[in-house]
């Protein structure tokens, strides 16, 4: 069994040698880090967070405005109990549909 890890954004296990989670897209750069003996200064890193985050926050805020979806969890939701999915029964929906029709907005596919 390989070895596996356990991501701090969304909790999925995934392999340690890893470097972005497949699932969520975390990038582990912690260890890569260590090995080489360069840490970056703390205020580096707020920096940085703080300005990918307003930076994400913007850009997640553009694209979802316009769609008519209350929530990606509540779009997702719809999807699974058949209230929204063409064929309006029970289903489960891939990551790349939930990107596609709760995030992005485009039209579910069949
Ligand atoms: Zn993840």
């Amino acid at each position: 069994m390989p070895s596996v890890k356990k991501c701090p954004d969304c909790a999925e296990r995934v392999l340690d040698e890893a470097s972005v989670c497949r699932h969520c897209g975390h990038t582990f750069a912690a260890e890569d880090s260590v090995a080489s003996g360069y840490r970056p200064p703390a205020w580096a890193v707020v920096l940085v967070v703080a300005i990918l985050t307003l930076g994400a926050g913007g850009i997640i805020y553009q694209r979802t405005r316009p769609v008519k979806h209350p929530s990606p969890e509540k779009c997702a939701q719809l999807y699974r109990d058949g209230a929204a999915n063409p064929a309006n029964q029970p289903m489960d929906i891939t990551e790349q549909q939930f990107v596609d029709t709760c995030v992005q907005g485009k039209d579910f596919p069949n």
